[in-house]
């Protein structure tokens, strides 16, 4: 058993775990939609635990931390116990003629056996859970990591999740890099980590040692283009609601507009209204604002204040890492802010010259997460979605697609690979054992 007071070495819990599922224990419908009940039970009688840590490690409001963590893997819980049967039927397949009328062909749905599954700080609870939904729903037992930098997060998960799962099936080893580079040496039969690339290639690194398969959600720079002749005020708020979401620490955020100059400057007071609208004349005072996670991503993200004219926004306050909702125009593209990921609530704009343009624009940089159209042109829409790359596509509403759970959420490139949610969850932490039969008389 894993207790807060003498937590386990992580060669002792895979070890455990693997023991468990030697046993055929997981397998079992029964237990899996079991563990999935006992996961929402946790989720609905100590949502409570849950959203005071999501308030201590990142000031989310309860409003938020349900909408966005515990609420959204309830949902994820429900579809998949929902659907789950019909997910894990064996589907036939048609047979060559030279193998006889009498032969047939099936894929048989295998768990894969003792995953890992490393979350990040940002929606410290949900990447953790919604991965952990599919990994049990399919059948495996299970390590979770959760992120050091959302240690309130970390230590509730830690306390709350032996108390409500199978303990010989679900693991939690807390810790930073040295831990997680412990448990990396251990033999896995997949790893799912969601984080930044540099250590998506340590992870995969680790995971080549053993022929590990691997499913890297990643980040990147998600762009939005905005077409001329759109509902700019409309625009605007959808943007503002997207992009300032837990102080735009959001892996699907949109990082920056892209647009040509005359809509740029009409988009400009739109969106100073949208941030007052939405966050009120003092975001700092309003409860519904989050804080950036720590000093380090604070001075960061300080530093990329000045990289264009500041439209609205721009204070900050270190000691309550603070970081007002901040719009930046005039934003050179080889400008500090356009250089990395902002992963905060700093949105620039910058301007191309139309649509031809911004589609240069996206294919000469890595390929985003995300990436958002504005536009009532079904051309427009469909020139992006043909001549771009991205994880996912969204019209007219950042961030909306990760919450549609038959959608495979996740990343292409540099943002990533593999995906997960609803039954692309149980694609990845499933084997497809391909199986053919032919009656020996
Ligand atoms: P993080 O610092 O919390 O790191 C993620 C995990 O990696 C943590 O559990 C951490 O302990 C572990 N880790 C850190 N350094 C390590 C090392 N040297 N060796 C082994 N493990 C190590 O999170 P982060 O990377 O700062 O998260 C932000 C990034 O994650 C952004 O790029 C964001 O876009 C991306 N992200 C992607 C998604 C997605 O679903 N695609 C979701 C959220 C965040």
């Amino acid at each position: 058993m894993t207790t807060a007071a003498t937590p386990e070495q992580p060669a002792d819990a895979v070890a455990r775990l693997r023991a468990t599922f030697r046993t055929g224990r997981t397998k079992p419908l029964a237990w899996r939609t079991g563990q999935l009940r006992r996961l929402r039970a946790l989720l609905t009688e100590r949502g409570a635990d849950l959203a005071t840590a999501l308030h201590a490690d990142l000031g989310k409001s309860d409003t938020e931390a349900r909408r966005t963590e515990i609420d959204f893997t309830v949902r994820e819980i429900d579809h998949t116990l929902d659907h789950l049967e019909e997910w894990l039927r064996p589907e036939s397949a048609p047979v060559p003629a030279h193998l006889g009328a009498d032969a047939s062909a099936w894929t048989q749905v295998d768990p894969l056996g003792v995953v890992l599954v490393i979350a990040p700080w940002n929606y410290p609870a949900q990447l953790l859970l919604a991965p952990l939904v599919g990994a049990l729903a399919a059948g495996n037992a299970v390590v979770v990591k959760p992120s050091e930098l959302a240690p309130a997060t970390s230590a509730a998960l830690a306390r709350l999740l032996p108390a409500y799962l199978d303990t010989d099936a679900v693991a939690v080893v807390e810790g930073g890099v040295p831990e997680t580079t412990a448990l990396l040496a251990e033999r896995f039969d997949h790893i799912f980590y969601t984080g930044n690339g540099t250590v998506g290639r340590i992870v995969m690194r680790a995971a080549a040692e053993h022929l590990t398969p691997v499913t890297l959600e990643l980040g990147g720079k998600s762009p939005a283009f905005v077409d001329r002749d759109t509902d700019l005020a409309v625009v605007a708020d959808r943007l503002v609601r997207g992009k300032f979401l837990n102080a735009g620490q959001t892996c699907v955020a949109p990082d920056y507009v892209l647009t040509d100059p005359e809509t740029a400057a009409a988009l400009e007071p739109l969106l100073k209204d949208a941030v007052e609208a939405v966050y009120g004349p003092d975001p700092q005072a309003f409860a519904g604002y989050s804080r950036i996670v720590d000093e380090r991503h604070f001075d960061r993200l300080a530093g990329l204040l000045g990289s264009g004219r500041t439209v609205v926004g721009g204070g900050h306050d270190r000691a309550d890492r603070y970081l007002a909702p901040t719009v930046l125009a005039d934003v050179d593209p080889d400008s500090p802010v356009m250089r990395e990921e902002i992963f905060g609530p700093i949105l620039p704009i910058v301007t191309v010259a139309g649509l031809d343009e911004a589609i240069d624009f996206v294919n000469d940089r890595d390929k985003p997460l995300a990436l958002y159209v504005f536009s009532e042109s079904d051309g427009t829409r469909a020139r992006i979605a043909a001549e771009t790359s991205s994880g996912g596509l969204g019209y007219g509403l950042p961030l909306a697609h990760l919450t549609v759970s038959d959608l495979p959420f996740g990343g292409v490139g540099e943002s990533g690979m593999g995906s997960y949610h609803g039954r692309w969850s149980i694609e990845t932490f499933s084997h497809r054992k391909a199986v053919l039969a032919k009656p020996l008389g």
